[in-house]
């Protein structure tokens, strides 16, 4: 593995930085695999479904460490969305969440980068349930991966949107917090992916902190006062992490917040060059993990730091009393929702964001909001795959369960070769699981696994 010399160079002065230790663990060829369970899924998910050792990641409630890497496509239950593997340094969100905010509140998040969905998934997990997160992605390309990524996790109280940074300041004072994982040089992934290594030049390293103040600036009035920033990055270099800090305290006052670290976490805390704030860095030849940097900000009370609700221009349709009725029963906690049609599809969306999702609607283009429920044609519900596999759908359905193998036949949207009594619409599940649904007619079964997300190989 060749690293590029002019990194070394410029990290030399570095805390924390290596030369030695860090090309040993970067020509090693060791990789670290790291799941982070979603409990509001696992209530019967087991551990010891994998057979090898697991290991807490120490800073993570959920996280951990596997010994080997399985294949995670051929797991129905990575399908279910019990899991999310997630590299372990990038986890330490956590911690710094609960160290600057107070999660018992009711709080509006953003995770300004959020394709393909690790940090989302993770911020949902610790939020409460009156917590709403906007989870967002400017790239196109990449809003599906993420939009289906917070499906499989099952929560009703996200929003998925895809915008330009810039486009936040029509929520001006909005958040309580920001997450800004910002797209960068990737030096922190070079032993999880050595490709990343021709990409990597002190021109990119520059374009990127420019990126990342570029956004920054685009997205910071949409944070109240006295919110936190949370910025991350997976590089080493300082004009991306410490120098960046420095600019945001520079041209925004943003006022640093320490953390406490735990010295066997292995993580190293530095000072940026110009203001002193506090940083975090993970180096893979001292924690079990990727190479990462992460620092929280507050920022300061304006005059005029409150934001207020504008002028709704469309409000969304509501499903009529009747069909209200033809879609509760498919849902847990059913008077918790209101039900709003999207080109004939419903969506639940949990009524305490009534006023948000208006909000959201009026300046951002969403991708999806809340869990959709199916279309309603002829006094019926057509079951919406993102129901089945989410955390509110009712338990009490029609659902037939499955073994692995049958299971991986209707991920790969097979014909199914069961025999069961059950008939019409009905949740397959895997170790009490859903993955998705299917027609039990007479003389067949059909497949209604989005064809989309169907397992490819064998
Ligand atoms: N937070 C993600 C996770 O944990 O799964 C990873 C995010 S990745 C480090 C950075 C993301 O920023 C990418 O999804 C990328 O598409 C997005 N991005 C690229 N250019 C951007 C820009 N100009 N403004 C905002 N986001 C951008």
């Amino acid at each position: 593995m060749q690293i590029p010399a002019a990194l070394f160079q410029s990290l030399q002065n570095t805390k924390g930085f290596n030369k030695e230790a860090f090309k040993t663990v970067h020509e090693s060829g060791e990789q670290v695999t790291s799941i982070r369970l979603n409990v509001a899924k696992t209530c019967n998910f087991q551990l010891s479904a994998f057979n090898f050792q697991l290991n807490r990641v120490p800073w993570s409630t959920n996280g951990y460490y596997l010994s080997e890497r399985p294949s995670f496509t051929a797991d129905p239950l990575f399908h279910a969305g019990t899991y999310y593997v997630q590299e372990a340094s990038s986890m330490f969100l956590e911690e710094v969440l609960n160290q600057t905010v107070n999660l018992a509140m009711p709080l509006r998040l953003l995770d300004l980068c959020a394709a393909p969905g690790g940090k989302s998934t993770l911020i949902q997990s610790v939020i409460n349930a009156e917590s709403l997160l906007v989870s967002n992605e400017v790239i196109k390309t990449r809003v599906n991966i993420l939009a289906e990524n917070i499906a499989k996790w099952g929560a009703a109280n996200v929003i998925v949107t895809n915008n330009d940074p810039k486009d936040f300041q029509r929520l001006e004072n909005y958040f309580d917090v920001i997450v800004v994982d910002a797209p960068c040089s990737g030096s922190g992934l070079f032993r999880k992916d050595p490709a990343a290594i021709n990409e990597w030049s002190e021109q990119n390293v520059q374009l990127c902190s420019q990126r990342q103040q570029r956004i920054l600036a685009d997205v910071l009035p949409s944070l109240k006062e006295d919110g936190v920033l949370i910025y991350s990055t997976c590089s080493y270099s300082e004009e991306e992490d410490e120098q960046v800090a420095d600019w945001l305290i520079d041209e925004f006052k943003m006022e640093n917040v320490p953390l406490k670290i735990e010295d066997q976490w292995g993580i190293t805390e530095t000072q940026s060059p110009k203001h002193s704030a506090f940083g975090y860095r993970f180096y893979p030849d001292k924690v079990k993990g990727e190479g990462f940097f992460i620092a929280a900000f507050r920022k300061f009370k304006t005059e005029n730091g409150q934001w207020k609700m504008g002028r709704q221009k469309n409000k969304p349709e509501r499903l009529n009393a009747k069909e209200v009725e033809i879609v509760r029963p498919y849902l847990k906690d059913a008077d918790v929702f209101f039900f709003i049609k999207q080109k004939e599809e419903v969506l639940a969306v949990p009524m305490i964001f009534e006023a948000d999702l208006a909000a959201i609607q009026n300046t951002l283009y969403i991708k999806k909001a809340g869990v959709k429920m199916g279309t309603v044609i002829r006094n019926e519900l057509i079951p919406d795959h993102e129901l089945a596999i989410s955390t509110v759908v009712q338990r009490g359905l029609t659902s037939v369960e499955v073994e692995r193998e049958i299971a991986l036949q209707y991920l790969r949207r097979q014909d199914l070769s069961i025999s069961t009594p059950v008939k019409g619409w009905a949740l397959i599940t895997h170790q009490q699981q859903p993955l998705g649904w299917a027609k039990i007619l007479p003389n067949r079964i059909n497949n209604y696994y989005p064809k989309e997300w169907r397992i490819l190989n064998k």
